[in-house]
């Protein structure tokens, strides 16, 4: 079966800098990957190629079988995305902001009110329903970011940094809905955090100056075969600037 995420000889340059430089790995259906990699290493730039935003200098990206490229309707159709700031409007209420996002994402008009029920219920924020987004809590803020890119379910999940710049607690509980959410969906996310991956993923793809240094099961970097090796590498070579 073909992969749900293939990426080959992935390229992008931003003028001269070439932030992504020929990167290649799949992800299977109802895996969740890892994107770990220093500030700087190509994290974002890859994840909003993935889904179409931002476009390739040259390679290729499928999702479920279609081209970023010459599919884009059908790639977006298939993914939900969190940025790393989830565009949250903050004057308007969790309820009122899901039902928004579902109606622009194409979820049709009478299945909207239940899509809206069941991503609230996922990610624990049905109490919020009738609260302003711009009174939440940082943690809280990220659920909704999540819950709007469940909103049209998905087969795809890419999740830019998902705990970055929360608490202890809050990013506990956010590794536990992600976790959640495996099975159901493909989940790839980025961190910069090596611990993040190994308690959220089942594999790291690991990312340094645009290039792949390493793509191991987390049970393989777990028997210690890289996972110091990979770190110190990564630790002692600051980013490219
Ligand atoms: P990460 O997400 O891993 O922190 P990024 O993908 O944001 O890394 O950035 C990779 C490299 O590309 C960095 O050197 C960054 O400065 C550069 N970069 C990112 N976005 C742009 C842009 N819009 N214009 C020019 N350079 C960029």
């Amino acid at each position: 079966m073909e992969p749900m995420i293939q990426v080959d000889h992935l390229v992008k340059r931003y003028g001269e800098v070439e932030a992504v430089r020929d990167i290649s790995f799949a992800v299977q259906k109802g895996e969740i990957v890892g994107f770990l990699g220093p500030n700087g290493a190509g994290k974002s730039t890859t994840m909003r190629m993935l889904t179409g935003y931002l476009p390739l200098t040259s390679g290729s990206v499928r999702i479920a079988g279609h081209d970023v490229q010459r599919e884009p309707r059908e790639v977006k159709k298939r993914i939900g995305y969190m940025p790393e700031v989830p565009p949250l409007y903050l004057d308007m209420t969790v309820g009122s902001f899901l039902l928004f996002v579902a109606r622009i994402k194409g979820v049709p008009a009478r299945e909207r009110r239940a899509r809206v029920e069941q991503v609230m219920h996922q990610c624990s924020i049905a109490d919020m329903e009738k609260r302003s987004i711009g009174k939440l809590s940082k943690g809280y803020r990220q659920r909704v970011g999540l819950a709007q890119a469940l909103i049209n379910d998905p087969d795809v999940l890419i999740l830019d940094e998902p705990t970055a710049g929360l608490d202890p607690q809050q990013i506990i509980e956010i590794r536990n809905l992600v976790k959640s959410l495996a099975g159901n969906h493909t989940i790839i996310l980025s961190t910069h955090i090596l611990p993040e991956v190994a308690m959220t993923c089942d594999r790291a793809v690991i990312i340094n100056r645009g290039r792949i240094v390493a793509d191991e099961t987390i049970a393989a970097l777990a028997a210690g075969r890289s996972l110091e090796e990979v770190f110190i590498q990564l630790t002692m070579q600051p980013a490219a600037a």
